[in-house]
């Protein structure tokens, strides 16, 4: 859907009641919590998101909320206290993550949680996920070969071909050392340095420094996101993968770190050796990037998320945050009854465990 057509759709939610109403029905059908998901910080209005969602959510560190979801309720809340509680996450751990997030938590006093990957942390390089689409565009040959096949880089279409090649081999890439081995050849016959522009410094991994001093400040809290963000289903280190980046954090941290973010999240980029990791770790929560909210009934080791994306307009992320946008989706999307159910499911029930999306 075009974004203007979005805007205009969840302008009519907005001021129709919609979204009061869907609120309010969450806020009846018992404890629920709600973690959006974002990735960059920058490049849209986070600003308005949050003033919007301080407006009219509790505001609570990751680790907080899910304490409080997991505990008795008292019988009678102050008003204050009723209102829905929703925790913010940003998943990798981007520069703008400090520059635009960290300032902007700073400054309107709201609480944030950040997940990151402390072998990027580290070496300061480029996500692997962002290198297709970058070393495509500056390659500096007209031709290379790649896995068997030739690319013409001076024709149309040749360069977005390649970056999807690329980007595939890095996704299924059974190893970090193979896939670190791909990305060196591939810069070497592409003659692109693996050195970041400054134009590119906004995409860059946070550093040290960095996450230590948003700690001070006591508004951001960190959770872990692998060490080098494999698919977890795809990888044959997943145990190394989740145990060392827990290990690295609470060195770094000072503290014993309790939550954990899925790389990508659906339950096919998990797997059952992914879901395992996290238990014999002994992560006491795990985020997915299935959409919904959480009760008390959630699997602590599946616990759903909704998307979040500063370049949407505040109205867009104000619909999808009550769930009535999800809810009334199935109209203009094609959807299957599956994933329709799925939708209406998110404002009344619990989530149900991760066997049971695999088999759809
Ligand atoms: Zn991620």
């Amino acid at each position: 859907m075009r974004e203007r057509i979005r805007v205009l759709v969840a302008a009519c939610f907005y001021y129709a009641g919609l979204v009061k109403l869907a609120y309010w029905w969450i806020q009846r059908s018992g404890p629920r919590l709600v973690i959006l998901n974002y990735h960059r910080a920058s490049g849209g209005d986070l600003r308005r998101h949050l003033l919007y969602l301080r407006r009219h959510y509790r505001l609570l560190h990751l680790e907080a909320a899910l304490e409080e979801l997991s505990a008795p309720q008292p019988a009678d809340k102050p008003v204050r206290e009723r209102r829905i509680p929703l925790v913010l996450t940003f998943d990798d751990g981007y520069h703008d993550n400090y520059t635009h997030a960290f300032a902007l938590a700073r400054e309107l006093q709201v609480p944030i949680t950040i997940f990151l990957i402390p072998g990027y942390v580290q070496s300061g390089e480029h996500f692997w996920w962002l290198e297709g689409k970058r070393l495509a565009q500056q390659a500096q040959v007209d031709e290379v070969t790649i896995e068997e096949r030739t690319y013409h880089l001076d024709r149309p279409g040749e360069r977005e071909a390649l970056a999807r090649a690329i980007d595939s081999r890095l996704r299924y890439a059974p190893s970090v050392t193979q896939r670190e081995a791909f990305l060196l050849t591939v810069r070497q016959r592409l003659g692109v340095p693996g050195e970041l522009t400054p134009e590119e410094e906004v995409e860059r991994p946070l550093t040290w420094a960095e996450v230590h001093k948003m700690q001070e400040s006591g508004w951001v809290s960190f959770g872990a996101h692998t060490m080098h963000h494999p698919i977890l289903a795809d990888s044959q280190e997943v145990q190394r993968e989740v145990q060392e980046c827990r290990t690295v954090l609470e060195q770094q941290l000072g503290h014993a770190v309790r939550t954990f973010a899925y790389p990508v999240g659906k339950p096919e980029h998990i797997g059952e050796h992914g879901l395992r990791a996290i238990k014999v770790t002994g992560y006491t929560w795990a985020l997915t990037t299935m959409h919904g909210t959480n009760t008390r009934q959630s699997d602590p080791h599946q616990l759903r998320r909704v998307l979040g994306d500063v370049s949407r307009h505040w109205l867009v992320m104000a619909a999808e945050t009550s769930g009535v946008w999800h809810l009334f989706s199935p109209l203009w999307k094609k959807k299957s009854a599956v994933s329709a159910e799925r939708d209406i499911a998110y404002l009344t029930k619990p989530v149900a465990p991760l066997a049971h999306y695999e088999q759809n």
